[in-house]
């Protein structure tokens, strides 16, 4: 899902000094399975306010530092402002993962404000901390002093903007377009769409690129210099209004709706924006994959099959694609010979990790399932040499039942994760 993590963070590479310790990252938690907690070892950081779509949340985050690494968590509330520090463990959060990992390095303090600062530049564009609420670790002055930071880095960027106007800028204001900078580069710019969408002008922007003298539109297919800019206008005034199939859509804003409802346990809500992208897009194989993973969440899971398979046929080498479709089927008895063979088909593909980790324990989880220990065992231990990472996981997966007595079962535990001792099973 490279393309929609480009599309999730909409932002701005982390400082250098950063990436060289940047361990993981999964600012939108595509990548985390879901939970419904914080790991015990997990320290409240501290908890903040956004204001996304048209509610309010309360973001918490929480410290979690092993040997080597400091990890950040972060975990969606409805705001209630009367939350304490200790509430934030103990209610029910939604969206819980793990969305930074660097390397240790200083006192636990100094550790959560670089994994804050890299939560806040990945998420800008969609969502920005407008408040601070709670206190942990981090304290409501060195927390702004992290948001101001941001803050005066986007300044800079606008006022670079604003210094090095270029033609197409000067047209987009003669036009009545009224451009702004967006901060989040020296020559990106915004500025009212004159285009229509069902009929009516709506308040949607469109992009500049001042540099490239150069705009686009996603919701209206059209991209293009200065004079196809003024054509657009033109256009419009004309009351025509022409389609420029072969545009890709900039969409981000609906799709990035859809996303956090989705990571925030909302699918029937996520899927209304994830059917808006397909209404520009219709191809849109990240949108179609989000779309049938929300249906699954919500219930509907021939819906949700469709639209995995309508993505693969798209694009017939979406590795993702084949693995989250397995994904859903496998969870039906009915369904796991074609999750087997989706799993294997997104391993014949170039998949990233983890997702070629999890693939192989998928495998691993249908063997056992279907009491083929020794295939159950091979993949397993394929998965755990991949870095399949979770043991918790693994000891909470019924799945594996069949296969969790077995000596060779815990050995396997012990040698890559140094313990026999798993959760006490029925
Ligand atoms: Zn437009």
């Amino acid at each position: 899902m490279s393309e929609q993590d480009k599309k999730g963070t909409s932002t701005q590479s982390p400082r250098k000094e950063s990436l060289d310790e940047l361990v993981f990252a999964d600012p939108w938690l595509k990548k985390a399975e879901k939970t419904q907690h914080f790991p015990d070892d997990a320290r409240f950081a501290c908890a903040y306010e956004i204001h996304p779509v048209v509610e309010y949340f309360a973001v918490a985050t929480f410290l979690r530092r092993t040997e080597t690494i400091d990890e950040l968590w972060v975990g969606a509330t409805v705001n209630d402002r009367t939350f304490s520090a200790e509430d934030f463990k103990r209610v029910g959060l939604w969206g819980i993962g793990r969305v930074f990992a660097i390397t240790r390095k200083g006192d636990e303090l100094t550790a959560c404000l670089k994994l804050i600062e890299l939560l806040f530049r990945a998420r800008h564009g969609f969502e920005w901390p407008e408040a601070f609420l709670v206190t942990g670790i981090v304290d409501e002055s060195s927390f702004t002093s992290i948001v101001r930071k941001i803050e005066k880095e986007l300044d800079e960027n606008k006022q670079k903007a604003r210094e090095t106007e270029t033609a197409i800028i000067e047209v987009a204001r003669n036009l009545g377009l009224s451009p702004k900078p967006t901060g989040e580069g020296p020559s990106h710019w915004f500025a009212r769409c004159p285009g229509l969408i069902n009929g009516k002008t709506g308040n949607h922007v469109l992009f500049i690129n001042a540099a490239e003298d150069s705009f686009g539109c996603g919701w209206c297919r059209r991209k293009g210099g200065v004079e196809e800019l003024r054509a657009f206008v033109n256009e419009r005034k004309d009351g025509k209004q022409r389609i420029d199939k072969n545009i890709d859509p900039i969409v981000p804003s609906f799709f990035n709706k859809g996303l956090t409802l989705y990571q925030l346990d909302r699918p029937k809500e996520a899927a209304v924006w994830f059917r808006k992208v397909l209404e520009i897009n219709p191809n849109d194989t990240s949108a179609l994959n989000l779309l049938g993973q929300a249906l699954d969440a919500d219930g509907k899971f021939p819906e949700a099959v469709c639209c995995l398979k309508e993505a693969i046929k798209i694009d017939p080498k979406y590795a993702l694609g084949y693995y989250d479709l397995g994904v859903i089927l496998s969870r039906k008895k009915d369904g796991r010979e074609e999750a087997m063979r989706c799993f294997k088909k997104a391993l014949s593909l170039p998949l990233r990790e983890p997702f070629s980790a999890y693939a192989i324990y998928s495998i691993a989880c249908l063997h056992a399932l279907a009491g083929r220990k020794k295939e159950a065992f091979n993949s397993l231990e394929q998965a755990l040499e991949r870095g399949y990472p979770n043991r918790k996981y693994i000891d909470e997966d019924k799945d594996l039942d069949r296969i969790r007595r077995d000596a060779r079962f815990t050995e396997m535990m012990k040698k890559y994760f140094g313990t026999e001792d798993a959760l006490p099973s029925g």
